[in-house]
């Protein structure tokens, strides 16, 4: 007689991908993802890696406000790279217990580029919109998921396997403020957030400040420098950087976090952002403007790529309901309460002879 594999529910996925540590959880099925790429020109789908996947578990590990509230970018890409670690292990744990449960799974690389691709960073798969089809948030005006939980300050990755499980289903009103708030385009030190979309290229400038196309610059201009000029380039800054970047991935990607730092959608805005990035340095009447020019070409209903009828999908089809609103209603409540808690002790002692 064959043994038959253990059931597995999607519940009990979710609560084991908790246990060992990821921050949120949600399942995609692979059909679905293979139906709708986020680009069909070069679809990042779950069958051009493996034609046996069935679902797609999709982890999410917060990046921690605190890292957002320094003086530099520094921290945050230290702990990017931290974020990353704990998100791989969980992930691989995961898998590893899947397939020892008879089902066979492995975990895609949550950072990475396929040089066939478009000539940016696009990975096999898109782990924002493997979010967004796992019911845990939709994208942002600068095309970031945004998570209710912690708005864009996450970092995504996801487990193929062979097993059946139920998807979750994707939430359908947009979490993203919107063209009204705009604050990652005012933040924007590159110019590069468009209308729910963004300039790849331009945001790699500030993101990316010694990623890959920095350093085949660099070697174009080495090629050609004299002797006295190639010794002076060996020993300068971006050698450095590109060290660096090696060693301890900082400055290759995820250099930049203005747009991630200022938004308010999450929590952990409201508990821990609110105060620091209230201001932003970087607005001028020029990007107000634009953000102002996006609302009104909406509200006309001109064609905009961002919110086609392919890419509204992943934007939530109906639309800005509140959900920010009502997120820090609920939250300030919550405060309160809990504030109350602390005091209640205190005047019990108050009140002791
Ligand atoms: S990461 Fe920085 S450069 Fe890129 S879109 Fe966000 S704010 Fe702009
Ligand atoms: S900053 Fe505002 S407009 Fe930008 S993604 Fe966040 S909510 Fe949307």
């Amino acid at each position: 007689m064959i043994a038959s594999k253990p059931t597995i529910d999607a519940a009990t996925v979710k609560r084991r991908a908790k246990a060992l540590g990821a921050d949120l959880v949600g399942i995609a099925s692979a059909a679905t993802l293979n139906a709708f790429p986020p680009d069909p020109r070069w679809p990042q789908t779950p069958d051009r890696i493996s034609p046996y996947c069935k679902s797609v578990i999709v982890l999410v590990q917060r990046i921690p406000a605190g890292a957002f509230r320094c003086k530099t970018n520094v921290p945050v890409q230290y702990i990017d790279m931290l974020v990353l670690r704990k998100m791989d292990k969980v992930a691989y744990a995961l898998a590893e217990e899947l397939e020892d449960a008879g089902h066979p799974s492995f975990v895609t690389a949550a950072q990475e580029t396929d040089w066939n691709y478009k000539r940016a960073s696009y990975g096999r798969l898109s782990t924002r919109h493997l979010g967004v089809e796992a019911g845990l948030g939709t994208l942002g005006l600068e095309v970031n998921i945004l998570t209710p939980e912690f708005g864009p300050r996450v970092y995504l990755t996801g487990i193929l396997t062979e097993l059946e499980l139920e998807a979750d289903r994707p939430i359908t009103e947009q979490v993203c403020i919107g063209e009204s708030c705009s604050r990652c385009l005012h933040s924007c030190p590159a110019d590069a957030v468009l209308h729910f979309g963004i300039d790849k290229r331009a945001c790699a400038t500030e993101a990316q400040e010694f990623g890959f196309s920095t350093i085949l610059q660099f070697f174009e201009r080495f090629i050609d420098a004299s002797q006295t000029k190639k010794a002076e380039m060996a020993a300068s800054r971006e050698v450095f950087g590109f060290w660096q970047g090696l060693l301890r991935v900082v400055g290759s990607f995820g250099d930049c976090p203005r747009c991630l730092a200022v938004c308010p959608v999450g929590n952990d805005y409201h508990a821990h952002l609110a105060d620091a990035q209230k201001a932003i340095p970087e607005k001028t009447p020029a990007k107000v403007a634009l953000g102002k020019a996006y609302k009104e070409s909406r509200a006309r209903g001109d064609e905009i790529a961002g919110l086609n009828d392919w890419n509204s999908r992943w934007v939530g089809p109906e639309g800005y309901k509140g959900i920010v609103a009502r997120q820090l209603q609920e939250f300030k409540k919550q405060q309160a309460s809990r504030d109350e808690r602390k005091i209640e002790p205190v005047l019990a002692d108050e009140g002791r002879d």
